[in-house]
C-alpha cells in the first residue's frame, strides 16, 4: 500500500499551511482535496485580520483592499471602529497561493479526492478516499493524520472521541452575492469591513450581514444560525442588499454571482487530538461566533498540526495529537468559548448589542482586549478586562 508520514485532509488554510510548514520541515506530506481547483469553491467574505499575510509570510498580491474601518450596525445606529488596517482577498486567490508555496515545498496535493474513512492499523492510519478522475477508491498509509475539511467535517464515523453533540445546531447557513457595479461604487464603500447584527423583521431570526470591498465587487452577505430554507433566505437577503445598495452604489447597474455555504459558529469541539489523528480549523470548531471569522484560527491550527507532526517525525514524541490538542485549545478555547457566551447572550436581546458597541467605541482599550488571546493578557490586564465585563454586564441587563 502506498504510505506517507502526514496525510492532510482538505486544502482551505488549515490544510494549506500545514501541507506548506511540514513539507518545508522535511516531513513527506500528501493532501487529499475533494474540489477540482484548490480554493475555487470556497465562499467567503475573505476579510483577513491585520498582519495576517506577514505572519503567514504570504505575497501581499492577494490582498485586494486595506479597508482601515470596521462599522458594527444594529437597527438604532452604526459604531465605527479603526483597524490595523485589515485586509481583503478571495479565497481563489488565498487558498490558491498557499497550495501552491505548499507544492513548492514538496507537498503532494490530490485534487478531487474526497475523503471518506480511516482505520488504525498496528503500522499506522489507513485512509481511504474517492480518486473522482479515475472513478475509484484508492487508500493510503500513514503516521499522522490532520483532518481539515472545514463545515462537512461530521467526524462520529472517524472516531467517537470526536463526536461533538453542538455540531449540527452550531451550523450557520450563509448566502453571499458578489455584486460587480459597472462603475465604482460610493468611496466609503472601499473604505470600510461592515458588519451588520439584526433581528430579521420577515422571520424573528438573528441574522448577521457583512459588506466586504474587494478590487472589483462587492461581497455581501448573510448568516443565520439554524437551516433556513433557500426562498427565506434570498428574501432576507434581497432585504438587506437593498439598504447597502441605497447607501453605496444607488443607480449603478450591477451584476450578481451568488454564492451559498454553511458556516459553524457553536463551540469547538472536546478532543481533537487522538492517536496520530488531529482536527483543525473549523472542523474542529474554531470559528469565532461574534464575527464568522476562522482563517487566522484555521491557519494557525495547520501551523501548530505542521510542527508536532515534524516533533513526531523527529522521534522526539512518539504521537503528534496530545501536543497539538494542548497547544491549540490554550491558544483558542478560551477566547472563543467566551465569544459564544457573548453572542448567546446578545442574541437574546438585540438592544444589548447598542450597549456592547457603545462601549467598545468609548474604551477602545476593551475592543482590542476582546480580540486577544489569554496569552496576551498580564494580571493587571486581567482586572481591566472583568472591570469592562462587570460594568457591560450591568448595563445590558437593563438593556
Ligand atoms: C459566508 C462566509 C463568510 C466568511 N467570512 C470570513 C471572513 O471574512 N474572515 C474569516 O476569517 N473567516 C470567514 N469565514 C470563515 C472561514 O471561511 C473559515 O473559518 C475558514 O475557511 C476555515 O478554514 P479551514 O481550512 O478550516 O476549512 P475550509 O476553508 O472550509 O476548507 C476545507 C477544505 O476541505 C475540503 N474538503 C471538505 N470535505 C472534504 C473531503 N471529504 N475530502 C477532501 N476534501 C474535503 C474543502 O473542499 C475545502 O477546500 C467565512 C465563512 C463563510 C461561510
Amino acid at each position: 500500500m502506498e504510505s506517507t508520514d502526514f496525510l492532510i485532509v482538505g486544502c482551505g488554510p488549515a490544510g494549506g499551511t500545514a501541507a506548506r510548514e511540514a513539507a518545508r520541515q522535511g516531513v513527506a506530506t500528501v493532501v487529499l482535496e475533494r474540489d477540482a481547483v484548490v480554493g475555487a469553491k470556497r465562499v467567503c467574505a475573505a476579510g483577513l485580520r491585520p498582519g495576517f499575510c506577514e505572519e503567514f509570510d504570504l505575497p501581499r498580491s492577494i490582498v485586494h483592499l486595506d479597508p482601515p474601518t470596521i462599522t458594527l450596525s444594529t437597527v438604532k445606529k452604526t459604531y465605527a471602529f479603526t483597524v490595523g488596517p485589515a485586509h481583503t482577498t478571495t479565497r481563489e486567490e488565498l487558498d490558491g497561493t498557499i497550495g501552491d508555496l505548499a507544492r513548492r515545498e514538496g507537498a503532494e496535493i490530490r485534487t478531487g479526492a474526497l475523503f471518506r474513512t480511516l482505520r488504525r492499523e498496528r503500522d499506522g492510519i489507513v485512509v481511504e478516499y474517492a480518486d473522482a478522475a479515475a472513478g475509484t477508491r484508492r487508500t493510503i498509509r500513514a503516521r499522522s493524520v490532520f483532518l481539515a475539511q472545514g463545515s462537512s467535517a461530521r467526524l462520529d464515523d472517524v472516531d467517537a472521541r470526536f463526536r461533538h453533540a453542538g455540531w449540527s445546531a452550531g451550523l450557520i447557513t450563509c448566502l453571499q452575492y458578489r455584486i460587480y457595479p459597472e462603475r465604482p461604487a460610493a468611496p466609503a464603500a472601499y473604505a470600510t469591513l461592515e458588519m451588520h447584527y439584526y433581528r430579521s423583521p420577515f422571520s424573528g431570526r438573528n441574522v448577521i450581514a457583512w459588506m466586504f470591498p474587494k478590487r472589483d465587487h462587492l461581497s455581501i452577505g448573510l448568516g443565520i444560525q439554524a437551516k433556513v430554507p433557500g426562498a427565506e433566505l434570498r428574501a432576507e437577503q434581497g432585504a438587506f442588499l437593498a439598504t447597502v445598495e441605497r447607501r453605496l452604489f444607488p443607480g449603478i447597474p450591477y451584476t450578481v454571482r451568488e454564492e451559498g455555504n454553511l458556516l459553524y459558529g457553536g463551540l469547538p469541539r472536546t478532543t481533537i487530538g487522538a492517536d496520530g489523528v488531529l482536527v483543525g480549523g473549523t472542523a474542529a470548531g474554531l470559528v469565532d461566533a461574534t464575527t464568522g471569522e476562522g482563517i487566522h484560527e484555521a491557519a494557525t491550527t495547520g501551523r501548530l498540526a505542521a510542527e508536532a507532526v515534524a516533533q513526531s517525525h523527529a522521534g522526539r514524541v512518539r504521537d503528534a495529537a496530545p501536543g497539538y490538542e494542548r497547544a491549540v485549545q490554550r491558544r483558542f478555547y478560551g477566547r472563543l468559548r467566551r465569544r459564544h457566551r457573548l453572542m448567546t447572550f446578545l442574541e437574546r436581546r438585540p438592544a444589548r448589542f447598542d450597549v456592547l458597541f457603545r462601549q467598545l467605541e468609548e474604551t477602545p482599550r476593551f475592543a482590542t482586549m476582546l480580540q486577544s488571546d489569554r496569552d496576551a493578557f498580564g494580571p493587571l490586564d486581567r482586572m481591566y478586562l472583568y472591570a469592562q465585563a462587570a460594568k457591560f454586564s450591568l448595563s445590558a441587563l437593563y438593556a
